[in-house]
């Protein structure tokens, strides 16, 4: 577990064994040996913008099973974009990997992210992990969560209402919706990598 107090080098340190590695589209090509974590270390201190970015995306085995989401193409955009990349879950540092899932859920006392194990309310957990890494991080320019996540989906989290039928598929999970308060821009990740693209192409806002 990690908190978000930590700066993303002293996660990464913490959690090397549990990092796949970013490679570069040319370091893929070459099909190379894996890069050390030093050097990964190198890469994220390089100044810039910065980023917070689901750990899961990056390569961090964080989800709720011990697997990850690693994106190459996204760290691939936001490394060519100089951003300086800020990590952060949740979930891996209030519950620990693995875990049991949960769902975000429509009650009586508003939007909460609940427990599929247990029924019980992880919102607050939730909450002071993401107040205490945007205070301690806050010069952050942008959020970019896992599409889908009850907890860093932007606008692509599933809502359920307590009989778990769903009401809609665009919600906002319980991280995101705190960024909102820190941060300007929120985005999840393949609308991020979907602009990047339009970009290349035409005269899309630039982010
Ligand atoms: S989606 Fe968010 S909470 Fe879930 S594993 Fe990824 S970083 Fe952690």
């Amino acid at each position: 577990m990690f908190s978000g107090g930590e700066s993303s080098v002293d996660f990464f340190k913490k959690l090397k064994d549990r990092l796949v590695p970013h490679q570069t589209d040319e370091e893929e090509d070459k099909k190379s040996t894996i890069q050390a974590p030093e050097e990964e270390i190198e890469k994220m201190e390089k100044k810039g913008k910065k980023v917070a970015l689901s750990a899961c995306l990056y390569g961090m085995k964080c989800r709720y099973d011990g697997s990850d989401n690693k994106d190459v193409k996204l760290l691939n955009v936001l490394h060519s974009n100089d951003y300086e990349i800020i990590l952060f879950c949740p979930e891996d540092d209030c519950f620990g990997t693995p875990r049991p899932t949960m769902d975000l859920v429509y009650t009586e006392n508003g939007i909460k992210a609940i427990s599929n194990l247990t029924g019980a309310d992880l919102t607050p957990h939730i909450q002071e992990y993401a107040i205490d890494f945007f205070e301690s991080n806050p010069d952050i320019e942008l959020f970019v969560g896992k599409d889908r996540s009850p907890s860093c989906g932007v606008k692509s989290a599933r809502l359920y209402d307590r009989d778990r039928s769903l009401i809609k598929s665009d919600a906002t999970g319980v991280m995101a919706q705190v960024a909102k308060d820190y941060i300007k821009e929120s985005i999840d990740a393949e609308e991020y990598l979907l602009l990047q693209e339009s970009k290349l192409k035409g005269n899309q806002r630039d982010i």
